[in-house]
């Protein structure tokens, strides 16, 4: 509905508890005006690799973007909460600092590349330049259903 805000992030699950309505999702970035429609197509738990470190979290294929999200780290939960208190300051949280879950945020069209990376990771390159190597089961079909949800936008 034109308008309105959502309480629950139809994307990440990423839920108001404090019952403010923002625009766009503190967590994943999402619009939850409704005036631009996106789904989730496929979703898996995946690992983030990055420069040494792994990190565990969850790999979202919408509509419109590739997403990787951090699992909630213990006693996190609060602390970010609070963050969603106000949409503003949620944004700053999320976007800086230790609150920072959400690594990958990709519009399906900035993608300039997907291939088998080594071991079991599936290598993604942005036409930004920027690489990141996930690992997700059944990584041929997610590179198949990215490139397919790509090229259905054009
Ligand atoms: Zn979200």
């Amino acid at each position: 509905m034109l308008g309105m805000s959502a309480l629950k992030c139809h994307i990440c699950g990423f839920a108001n508890r404090f019952g403010v309505l923002t625009p766009t999702c503190p967590q994943c970035g999402t619009d939850l005006s409704g005036t631009v429609p996106e789904a989730v197509l496929r979703t898996a738990p995946a690992t983030l690799c990055a420069d040494d470190e792994t990190s565990h979290g969850r790999l979202y294929l919408t509509s419109l973007r590739l997403l990787w999200i951090r699992d909630l780290a213990e006693g996190a939960g609060t602390a970010y909460a609070l963050g969603g208190l106000i949409g503003f300051l949620a944004h700053r949280a999320v976007n800086n600092g230790s609150l920072n879950r959400m690594i990958l945020n990709v519009k399906l069209q900035n993608i300039q590349s997907i291939r088998m990376g080594a071991g079991r990771g599936l290598a993604i390159a942005s036409r930004s330049g920027a690489l990141s190597t996930v690992i997700v089961r059944k990584r041929d079909e997610w590179a198949a259903a990215i490139q397919q949800a790509a090229s259905s936008l054009l």
